[in-house]
Protein backbone atom coordinates (compact mmCIF):
# COMPACT_ATOMS: atom_id res chain seq x y z
CA UNK A 1 0.00 0.00 0.00
CA UNK A 2 1.19 3.32 -0.84
CA UNK A 3 0.01 6.94 -0.53
CA UNK A 4 1.53 8.35 -3.95
CA UNK A 5 3.07 6.54 -6.83
CA UNK A 6 6.42 8.34 -8.36
CA UNK A 7 7.25 7.79 -11.23
CA UNK A 8 11.24 8.02 -12.51
CA UNK A 9 14.19 8.26 -10.33
CA UNK A 10 16.02 11.23 -11.80
CA UNK A 11 17.04 14.85 -10.16
CA UNK A 12 13.45 15.18 -9.84
CA UNK A 13 11.56 12.16 -8.90
CA UNK A 14 14.59 11.14 -5.84
CA UNK A 15 14.03 14.63 -4.31
CA UNK A 16 9.87 14.06 -4.49
CA UNK A 17 10.24 10.81 -3.25
CA UNK A 18 12.09 12.67 0.03
CA UNK A 19 10.20 15.32 0.44
CA UNK A 20 6.99 12.93 1.04
CA UNK A 21 8.66 10.01 2.66
CA UNK A 22 10.61 12.84 5.17
CA UNK A 23 6.54 13.57 5.77
CA UNK A 24 5.51 10.48 6.76
CA UNK A 25 3.94 8.99 3.13
CA UNK A 26 4.16 5.64 1.68
CA UNK A 27 5.63 5.76 -1.73
CA UNK A 28 6.19 3.63 -4.86
CA UNK A 29 9.22 5.23 -6.54
CA UNK A 30 9.54 3.65 -10.15
CA UNK A 31 12.59 3.73 -12.03
CA UNK A 32 13.15 1.72 -15.43
CA UNK A 33 17.04 1.49 -15.27
CA UNK A 34 17.95 -1.63 -13.35
CA UNK A 35 15.22 -3.62 -14.82
CA UNK A 36 16.81 -4.02 -18.26
CA UNK A 37 15.84 -0.82 -19.60
CA UNK A 38 17.74 2.82 -20.45
CA UNK A 39 17.90 6.04 -21.75
CA UNK A 40 20.23 7.03 -24.31
CA UNK A 41 22.12 9.29 -21.95
CA UNK A 42 22.14 7.20 -18.67
CA UNK A 43 25.00 5.24 -18.07
CA UNK A 44 24.46 3.78 -14.68
CA UNK A 45 21.42 1.96 -12.31
CA UNK A 46 21.98 4.96 -9.93
CA UNK A 47 19.55 6.98 -8.82
CA UNK A 48 19.72 10.97 -9.84
CA UNK A 49 22.49 10.18 -11.73
CA UNK A 50 24.08 13.17 -13.52
CA UNK A 51 24.13 12.32 -17.42
CA UNK A 52 26.46 14.87 -18.25
CA UNK A 53 28.71 17.33 -16.36
CA UNK A 54 29.19 16.80 -12.67
CA UNK A 55 28.60 20.70 -12.03
CA UNK A 56 25.65 21.80 -10.22
CA UNK A 57 26.92 25.32 -11.31
CA UNK A 58 27.49 28.53 -9.10
CA UNK A 59 27.00 28.18 -5.44
CA UNK A 60 27.44 32.16 -4.87
CA UNK A 61 23.80 32.87 -2.85
CA UNK A 62 24.70 36.58 -3.17
CA UNK A 63 24.79 37.01 -6.35
CA UNK A 64 23.62 34.17 -8.34
CA UNK A 65 20.15 33.33 -9.13
CA UNK A 66 21.13 29.43 -8.72
CA UNK A 67 23.13 30.10 -5.94
CA UNK A 68 19.93 31.48 -4.20
CA UNK A 69 18.24 28.00 -5.42
CA UNK A 70 20.74 26.05 -3.63
CA UNK A 71 20.41 27.74 -0.65
CA UNK A 72 16.78 27.61 -0.40
CA UNK A 73 16.83 24.50 -1.16
CA UNK A 74 18.81 23.48 1.50
CA UNK A 75 16.87 25.27 3.74
CA UNK A 76 13.85 23.09 2.42
CA UNK A 77 15.99 19.67 3.17
CA UNK A 78 16.54 18.58 -0.19
CA UNK A 79 18.12 15.67 -0.64
CA UNK A 80 19.82 16.25 -4.00
CA UNK A 81 21.60 18.92 -2.20
CA UNK A 82 22.56 17.09 0.84
CA UNK A 83 24.62 14.21 -0.87
CA UNK A 84 25.93 17.27 -3.45
CA UNK A 85 27.23 19.10 -0.64
CA UNK A 86 28.47 15.31 0.95
CA UNK A 87 30.13 14.88 -2.24
CA UNK A 88 31.54 18.44 -3.31
CA UNK A 89 34.32 18.46 -5.25
CA UNK A 90 36.79 21.54 -5.67
CA UNK A 91 35.43 24.14 -8.32
CA UNK A 92 36.20 27.55 -7.32
CA UNK A 93 32.62 28.56 -6.66
CA UNK A 94 30.82 26.42 -8.31
CA UNK A 95 28.88 23.04 -6.65
CA UNK A 96 30.55 20.08 -8.53
CA UNK A 97 30.41 16.95 -7.26
CA UNK A 98 32.01 13.42 -7.00
CA UNK A 99 28.98 12.27 -9.25
CA UNK A 100 29.40 8.25 -8.45
CA UNK A 101 29.27 8.82 -4.39
CA UNK A 102 26.84 11.14 -4.89
CA UNK A 103 24.30 9.23 -6.38
CA UNK A 104 25.04 6.44 -4.80
CA UNK A 105 24.52 8.45 -1.25
CA UNK A 106 20.91 9.40 -3.17
CA UNK A 107 20.14 6.12 -3.82
CA UNK A 108 20.98 4.41 -0.47
CA UNK A 109 19.04 7.13 1.29
CA UNK A 110 15.97 6.38 -0.86
CA UNK A 111 16.70 2.25 -1.18
CA UNK A 112 17.02 2.65 2.82
CA UNK A 113 14.14 4.65 3.73
CA UNK A 114 11.10 2.95 5.58
CA UNK A 115 8.59 4.75 3.37
CA UNK A 116 9.84 4.10 0.21
CA UNK A 117 9.87 1.24 -1.85
CA UNK A 118 12.17 1.10 -4.42
CA UNK A 119 10.98 -0.88 -7.25
CA UNK A 120 12.92 -1.32 -10.75
CA UNK A 121 9.85 -1.19 -13.63
CA UNK A 122 8.60 0.62 -17.08
CA UNK A 123 5.81 2.63 -16.21
CA UNK A 124 3.40 2.70 -19.67
CA UNK A 125 0.56 3.88 -18.35
CA UNK A 126 -0.64 6.83 -16.42
CA UNK A 127 -1.25 6.05 -12.66
CA UNK A 128 -4.86 6.06 -11.50
CA UNK A 129 -4.01 7.20 -8.24
CA UNK A 130 -2.37 9.70 -7.01
CA UNK A 131 1.22 10.44 -8.76
CA UNK A 132 4.38 12.38 -9.83
CA UNK A 133 5.64 12.01 -13.34
CA UNK A 134 9.16 12.60 -13.16
CA UNK A 135 10.45 10.54 -16.14
CA UNK A 136 13.01 13.40 -17.84
CA UNK A 137 14.31 14.18 -20.94
CA UNK A 138 13.80 10.81 -22.37
CA UNK A 139 11.02 9.54 -20.90
CA UNK A 140 10.47 6.23 -22.57
CA UNK A 141 8.08 6.74 -25.62
CA UNK A 142 5.24 4.12 -24.00
CA UNK A 143 5.02 6.82 -21.38
CA UNK A 144 5.04 9.54 -23.65
CA UNK A 145 2.60 8.49 -25.87
CA UNK A 146 0.10 7.97 -22.83
CA UNK A 147 1.31 11.65 -22.15
CA UNK A 148 0.70 12.61 -25.43
CA UNK A 149 -2.63 11.25 -25.17
CA UNK A 150 -3.48 12.94 -21.93
CA UNK A 151 -2.04 16.71 -23.23
CA UNK A 152 -2.90 16.99 -26.83
CA UNK A 153 -0.35 16.03 -28.76
CA UNK A 154 0.40 19.62 -30.14
CA UNK A 155 1.16 19.94 -26.30
CA UNK A 156 4.19 17.19 -26.01
CA UNK A 157 7.49 18.13 -27.25
CA UNK A 158 9.99 15.81 -28.50
CA UNK A 159 12.88 18.13 -29.15
CA UNK A 160 13.42 21.58 -27.92
CA UNK A 161 14.50 24.22 -30.36
CA UNK A 162 15.73 27.10 -28.46
CA UNK A 163 16.63 30.37 -29.67
CA UNK A 164 18.67 32.50 -27.25
CA UNK A 165 16.93 34.85 -24.71
CA UNK A 166 18.42 38.38 -23.54
CA UNK A 167 18.09 40.85 -20.73
CA UNK A 168 15.60 43.20 -21.68
CA UNK A 169 18.21 45.95 -19.57
CA UNK A 170 21.13 44.84 -21.76
CA UNK A 171 19.53 46.17 -24.84
CA UNK A 172 20.60 49.73 -26.57
CA UNK A 173 17.23 50.98 -27.27
CA UNK A 174 19.25 54.09 -28.58
CA UNK A 175 20.13 51.84 -31.98
CA UNK A 176 17.19 49.48 -31.18
CA UNK A 177 13.31 50.28 -31.35
CA UNK A 178 9.96 49.07 -30.49
CA UNK A 179 7.22 48.32 -33.65
CA UNK A 180 5.27 46.11 -35.36
CA UNK A 181 5.75 45.55 -39.33
CA UNK A 182 3.54 48.71 -41.17
CA UNK A 183 3.18 49.81 -37.60
CA UNK A 184 -0.42 47.42 -37.42
CA UNK A 185 -1.24 46.97 -33.58
CA UNK A 186 0.98 47.66 -30.33
CA UNK A 187 4.85 48.38 -30.89
CA UNK A 188 5.37 44.27 -29.83
CA UNK A 189 8.94 43.51 -31.31
CA UNK A 190 12.17 45.39 -30.22
CA UNK A 191 13.75 46.04 -33.95
CA UNK A 192 17.66 45.87 -34.33
CA UNK A 193 18.76 47.04 -37.77
CA UNK A 194 21.70 46.18 -39.72
CA UNK A 195 23.15 47.67 -42.85
CA UNK A 196 24.30 45.44 -45.81
CA UNK A 197 27.53 44.99 -44.76
CA UNK A 198 26.63 44.17 -41.28
CA UNK A 199 24.00 41.60 -42.59
CA UNK A 200 26.56 39.87 -44.64
CA UNK A 201 29.67 39.68 -42.08
CA UNK A 202 26.98 38.08 -40.17
CA UNK A 203 25.65 35.87 -42.30
CA UNK A 204 29.25 34.69 -42.82
CA UNK A 205 29.78 33.85 -39.50
CA UNK A 206 26.59 32.22 -39.09
CA UNK A 207 27.62 30.16 -42.16
CA UNK A 208 31.32 29.60 -40.69
CA UNK A 209 30.71 29.45 -36.71
CA UNK A 210 31.50 26.20 -35.23
CA UNK A 211 28.48 23.82 -34.58
CA UNK A 212 27.82 21.43 -31.71
CA UNK A 213 27.09 18.42 -33.44
CA UNK A 214 24.21 16.29 -32.72
CA UNK A 215 24.59 13.29 -30.61
CA UNK A 216 24.12 9.70 -32.44
CA UNK A 217 20.85 8.91 -30.58
CA UNK A 218 19.63 12.49 -31.37
CA UNK A 219 20.63 12.06 -34.78
CA UNK A 220 16.95 11.71 -36.16
CA UNK A 221 16.21 15.57 -34.85
CA UNK A 222 13.91 16.34 -37.50
CA UNK A 223 14.16 20.15 -38.52
CA UNK A 224 10.88 20.78 -38.43
CA UNK A 225 10.18 24.27 -40.78
CA UNK A 226 9.14 26.01 -38.11
CA UNK A 227 12.16 25.76 -35.67
CA UNK A 228 15.02 25.56 -38.18
CA UNK A 229 18.88 25.96 -36.72
CA UNK A 230 18.94 29.44 -38.35
CA UNK A 231 22.66 28.59 -39.87
CA UNK A 232 20.79 26.26 -41.57
CA UNK A 233 18.94 28.52 -43.33
CA UNK A 234 21.96 30.84 -43.99
CA UNK A 235 23.63 27.68 -45.92
CA UNK A 236 20.96 28.02 -48.40
CA UNK A 237 21.54 31.13 -49.83
CA UNK A 238 22.94 34.60 -48.83
CA UNK A 239 19.22 35.89 -48.86
CA UNK A 240 17.34 33.34 -47.39
CA UNK A 241 17.26 35.12 -43.81
CA UNK A 242 16.41 38.67 -45.66
CA UNK A 243 13.56 36.94 -46.86
CA UNK A 244 12.41 34.48 -43.49
CA UNK A 245 13.31 35.61 -39.60
CA UNK A 246 15.61 38.96 -40.71
CA UNK A 247 13.03 40.61 -43.13
CA UNK A 248 12.99 44.32 -42.94
CA UNK A 249 9.89 45.26 -45.10
CA UNK A 250 7.40 47.49 -42.95
CA UNK A 251 9.94 48.56 -40.54
CA UNK A 252 11.11 52.01 -40.70
CA UNK A 253 14.26 52.79 -38.53
CA UNK A 254 12.78 56.07 -36.66
CA UNK A 255 16.98 57.27 -37.35
CA UNK A 256 16.65 56.71 -41.05
CA UNK A 257 12.95 57.08 -41.75
CA UNK A 258 13.56 53.63 -43.60
CA UNK A 259 13.88 50.36 -43.74
CA UNK A 260 16.92 48.58 -43.43
CA UNK A 261 18.72 46.08 -45.05
CA UNK A 262 17.69 43.62 -42.72
CA UNK A 263 16.42 43.01 -39.13
CA UNK A 264 17.09 41.19 -36.22
CA UNK A 265 13.70 40.93 -34.03
CA UNK A 266 13.37 40.23 -30.54
CA UNK A 267 9.66 39.21 -28.84
CA UNK A 268 8.52 39.39 -25.19
CA UNK A 269 9.70 36.34 -23.83
CA UNK A 270 7.91 36.44 -20.11
CA UNK A 271 4.85 38.26 -18.45
CA UNK A 272 6.96 40.95 -16.68
CA UNK A 273 8.48 41.89 -20.32
CA UNK A 274 12.47 41.29 -18.58
CA UNK A 275 13.20 38.62 -21.18
CA UNK A 276 13.45 39.04 -24.50
CA UNK A 277 13.72 36.55 -27.14
CA UNK A 278 15.36 36.38 -30.87
CA UNK A 279 12.89 35.72 -33.16
CA UNK A 280 14.08 32.56 -35.32
CA UNK A 281 17.35 32.18 -34.18
CA UNK A 282 17.32 29.09 -33.00
CA UNK A 283 20.93 27.32 -33.26
CA UNK A 284 23.31 24.51 -32.90
CA UNK A 285 26.44 27.21 -32.90
CA UNK A 286 28.71 26.96 -29.72
CA UNK A 287 27.80 28.72 -26.82
CA UNK A 288 31.09 31.21 -27.40
CA UNK A 289 30.22 31.71 -30.71
CA UNK A 290 26.88 32.24 -30.15
CA UNK A 291 28.04 35.46 -27.96
CA UNK A 292 30.40 36.71 -30.31
CA UNK A 293 28.46 36.48 -33.18
CA UNK A 294 25.04 37.83 -31.59
CA UNK A 295 26.90 40.50 -29.95
CA UNK A 296 27.58 41.99 -33.57
CA UNK A 297 24.15 42.81 -33.88
CA UNK A 298 23.49 46.16 -33.92
CA UNK A 299 21.42 47.30 -30.44
CA UNK A 300 23.06 43.85 -28.92
CA UNK A 301 26.36 44.91 -28.42
CA UNK A 302 26.32 44.45 -24.45
CA UNK A 303 23.25 41.82 -24.47
CA UNK A 304 23.19 39.65 -21.28
CA UNK A 305 21.83 36.19 -22.16
CA UNK A 306 19.79 34.84 -20.34
CA UNK A 307 20.03 31.52 -22.32
CA UNK A 308 21.35 30.78 -25.42
CA UNK A 309 20.27 28.90 -28.34
CA UNK A 310 20.25 25.01 -28.86
CA UNK A 311 18.68 22.10 -30.27
CA UNK A 312 18.34 19.12 -28.62
CA UNK A 313 16.21 15.43 -27.78
CA UNK A 314 13.83 16.87 -24.73
CA UNK A 315 10.54 15.51 -24.03
CA UNK A 316 8.45 18.10 -22.49
CA UNK A 317 4.80 19.17 -22.05
CA UNK A 318 3.32 23.21 -22.78
CA UNK A 319 3.35 23.52 -18.34
CA UNK A 320 2.35 26.92 -18.43
CA UNK A 321 -1.48 26.34 -20.32
CA UNK A 322 -1.23 22.44 -18.93
CA UNK A 323 -0.44 22.82 -15.41
CA UNK A 324 -1.96 24.31 -12.32
CA UNK A 325 0.26 26.44 -9.69
CA UNK A 326 0.70 23.36 -7.82
CA UNK A 327 1.62 21.41 -11.17
CA UNK A 328 -1.52 19.81 -11.31
CA UNK A 329 -2.46 18.75 -14.86
CA UNK A 330 -5.56 20.28 -14.58
CA UNK A 331 -7.55 18.51 -17.06
CA UNK A 332 -6.46 15.13 -14.43
CA UNK A 333 -5.71 16.95 -10.81
CA UNK A 334 -4.34 13.52 -9.24
CA UNK A 335 -1.10 13.28 -11.53
CA UNK A 336 1.33 15.96 -10.77
CA UNK A 337 4.38 16.88 -12.81
CA UNK A 338 8.43 17.55 -11.99
CA UNK A 339 11.82 18.06 -13.36
CA UNK A 340 12.92 18.68 -16.90
CA UNK A 341 9.83 17.87 -18.45
CA UNK A 342 7.79 20.52 -17.26
CA UNK A 343 9.79 22.37 -19.54
CA UNK A 344 12.38 23.78 -16.45
CA UNK A 345 16.16 22.91 -17.85
CA UNK A 346 18.95 22.04 -15.81
CA UNK A 347 19.43 19.48 -12.99
CA UNK A 348 18.96 21.69 -9.79
CA UNK A 349 16.17 22.89 -11.51
CA UNK A 350 14.21 19.69 -12.35
CA UNK A 351 15.14 18.71 -8.57
CA UNK A 352 13.49 22.14 -7.35
CA UNK A 353 10.32 21.17 -9.19
CA UNK A 354 10.86 18.04 -7.84
CA UNK A 355 11.42 19.27 -4.44
CA UNK A 356 8.13 21.66 -4.83
CA UNK A 357 5.67 18.87 -6.23
CA UNK A 358 6.70 16.27 -2.92
CA UNK A 359 5.72 18.95 -1.01
CA UNK A 360 2.70 19.84 -2.46
CA UNK A 361 1.49 16.10 -2.75
CA UNK A 362 2.44 15.68 0.72
CA UNK A 363 0.24 19.09 1.69
CA UNK A 364 -2.88 17.71 0.12
CA UNK A 365 -2.09 14.27 1.74
CA UNK A 366 -2.46 16.16 4.88
CA UNK A 367 -5.61 17.54 3.83
CA UNK A 368 -3.91 21.08 3.18
CA UNK A 369 -3.26 23.48 0.65
CA UNK A 370 0.92 24.60 0.13
CA UNK A 371 0.79 27.97 -1.42
CA UNK A 372 3.73 28.31 -4.06
CA UNK A 373 6.28 29.70 -2.76
CA UNK A 374 6.76 33.49 -3.72
CA UNK A 375 7.89 34.86 -6.57
CA UNK A 376 10.47 36.75 -5.14
CA UNK A 377 12.44 33.96 -4.43
CA UNK A 378 14.07 31.52 -6.61
CA UNK A 379 12.12 28.57 -6.08
CA UNK A 380 8.87 30.25 -7.01
CA UNK A 381 9.99 32.40 -9.68
CA UNK A 382 10.88 29.56 -11.55
CA UNK A 383 7.53 28.18 -10.76
CA UNK A 384 5.75 30.64 -11.70
CA UNK A 385 7.93 30.98 -15.23
CA UNK A 386 6.43 27.15 -16.13
CA UNK A 387 3.07 27.44 -14.36
CA UNK A 388 1.94 30.77 -15.62
CA UNK A 389 4.95 33.35 -16.51
CA UNK A 390 5.78 31.90 -19.79
CA UNK A 391 3.89 32.35 -22.90
CA UNK A 392 2.41 28.94 -23.63
CA UNK A 393 2.45 28.94 -27.21
CA UNK A 394 6.49 29.35 -27.68
CA UNK A 395 7.19 27.73 -24.47
CA UNK A 396 10.55 26.66 -24.37
CA UNK A 397 13.27 24.93 -21.10
CA UNK A 398 14.69 27.41 -19.46
CA UNK A 399 17.35 27.57 -16.62
CA UNK A 400 16.44 29.80 -13.20
CA UNK A 401 17.92 33.16 -13.88
CA UNK A 402 17.32 36.55 -12.37
CA UNK A 403 15.28 37.68 -15.40
CA UNK A 404 12.37 35.36 -14.07
CA UNK A 405 12.00 37.08 -10.52
CA UNK A 406 9.84 40.64 -10.35
CA UNK A 407 12.22 43.36 -11.56
CA UNK A 408 14.12 44.94 -8.93
CA UNK A 409 14.06 48.64 -9.34
CA UNK A 410 15.94 51.84 -8.72
CA UNK A 411 19.52 50.28 -8.01
CA UNK A 412 22.53 50.62 -9.34
CA UNK A 413 23.50 47.58 -12.10
CA UNK A 414 26.09 46.47 -9.37
CA UNK A 415 23.62 46.34 -6.40
CA UNK A 416 21.14 44.84 -7.93
CA UNK A 417 22.05 41.21 -7.75
CA UNK A 418 22.23 41.86 -4.09
CA UNK A 419 19.13 43.00 -4.14
CA UNK A 420 17.54 39.92 -5.73
CA UNK A 421 18.94 37.34 -3.27
CA UNK A 422 18.62 39.27 0.04
CA UNK A 423 15.03 40.29 -1.29
CA UNK A 424 14.19 36.29 -2.39
CA UNK A 425 15.71 35.35 1.56
CA UNK A 426 13.15 37.57 3.50
CA UNK A 427 10.23 36.44 1.02
CA UNK A 428 11.53 32.66 2.16
CA UNK A 429 11.78 33.32 5.30
CA UNK A 430 7.98 34.89 5.68
CA UNK A 431 6.56 31.35 3.34
CA UNK A 432 8.71 29.20 5.45
CA UNK A 433 7.37 31.05 9.11
CA UNK A 434 4.17 33.48 7.75
CA UNK A 435 4.25 36.70 9.96
CA UNK A 436 1.70 36.11 12.75
CA UNK A 437 -1.23 38.97 12.96
CA UNK A 438 -0.40 41.28 15.98
CA UNK A 439 -2.43 40.25 18.96
CA UNK A 440 -5.50 42.66 18.73
CA UNK A 441 -4.87 45.50 21.60
CA UNK A 442 -7.20 44.85 24.38
CA UNK A 443 -9.55 47.85 24.88
CA UNK A 444 -11.43 46.70 27.74
P1 LIG B 1 16.09 12.47 -15.31
O1 LIG B 1 17.19 12.80 -14.38
O2 LIG B 1 16.42 12.08 -16.70
O3 LIG B 1 15.25 11.31 -14.62
C1 LIG B 1 14.18 10.70 -15.26
C2 LIG B 1 14.20 9.24 -14.86
O4 LIG B 1 13.01 8.62 -15.32
C3 LIG B 1 15.35 8.48 -15.46
O5 LIG B 1 16.07 7.86 -14.44
C4 LIG B 1 14.69 7.49 -16.41
O6 LIG B 1 15.39 6.27 -16.45
C5 LIG B 1 13.33 7.33 -15.80
N1 LIG B 1 12.26 6.93 -16.72
C6 LIG B 1 11.97 7.43 -17.96
N2 LIG B 1 10.84 6.88 -18.44
C7 LIG B 1 10.40 6.00 -17.50
C8 LIG B 1 9.29 5.13 -17.42
N3 LIG B 1 8.37 5.06 -18.40
N4 LIG B 1 9.13 4.34 -16.32
C9 LIG B 1 10.05 4.42 -15.31
N5 LIG B 1 11.13 5.23 -15.33
C10 LIG B 1 11.29 6.02 -16.41
N6 LIG B 1 21.54 19.60 -17.05
C11 LIG B 1 22.56 20.21 -16.38
O7 LIG B 1 22.30 20.97 -15.44
N7 LIG B 1 23.84 20.01 -16.74
C12 LIG B 1 24.20 19.18 -17.75
O8 LIG B 1 25.37 19.01 -18.04
C13 LIG B 1 23.15 18.51 -18.47
N8 LIG B 1 23.45 17.68 -19.49
C14 LIG B 1 22.46 17.01 -20.11
C15 LIG B 1 22.82 16.10 -21.12
C16 LIG B 1 21.84 15.36 -21.77
C17 LIG B 1 22.22 14.40 -22.82
C18 LIG B 1 20.48 15.56 -21.41
C19 LIG B 1 19.39 14.78 -22.09
C20 LIG B 1 20.12 16.48 -20.43
C21 LIG B 1 21.10 17.21 -19.78
N9 LIG B 1 20.80 18.12 -18.77
C22 LIG B 1 21.81 18.76 -18.08
C23 LIG B 1 19.42 18.53 -18.53
C24 LIG B 1 18.62 17.95 -17.34
O9 LIG B 1 18.66 18.82 -16.31
C25 LIG B 1 18.90 16.59 -16.91
O10 LIG B 1 18.49 15.77 -17.95
C26 LIG B 1 18.19 16.17 -15.58
O11 LIG B 1 18.65 14.88 -15.30
C27 LIG B 1 16.67 16.19 -15.62
O12 LIG B 1 16.15 15.69 -14.40
P2 LIG B 1 14.79 14.85 -14.37
O13 LIG B 1 14.65 14.31 -13.01
O14 LIG B 1 13.71 15.67 -14.92
O15 LIG B 1 15.04 13.67 -15.42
Amino acid sequence: MHHIHIVGGGLAGSEAAWQLAEAGYQVRLSEMRGSGERTPAHQTDGLAELVCSNSFRSDDADSNAVGLLHQEMRALGSLIMREADRHRVPAGSALAVDREGYSAGVTAALADHPNVTLVRERVDALPDGPAILATGPLTAASLASAIGEATGAEALAFFDALAPIVHHESIDMDVAWKASRWDKGEADYINCPMTRDQYLAFHAGLVEGEKTPFKEWEKDTPYFEGCMPIEVMAERGVDTLRYGPMKPVGLDDPRTGRWPYAVVQLRQDNAQGTLWNIVGFQTKLKHAEQVRLFRTIPGLEKAEFARLGGLHRNTFIRSPELLDPMLRLKSRPHLRFAGQITGCEGYIESAAIGLLAGRFAAAELRGETLAPPPVETALGALLGHITGGAEAATYQPMNVNFGLFPPVEGRKKADRKRAYTDRGRAALADWLNPPRPAPSADIS
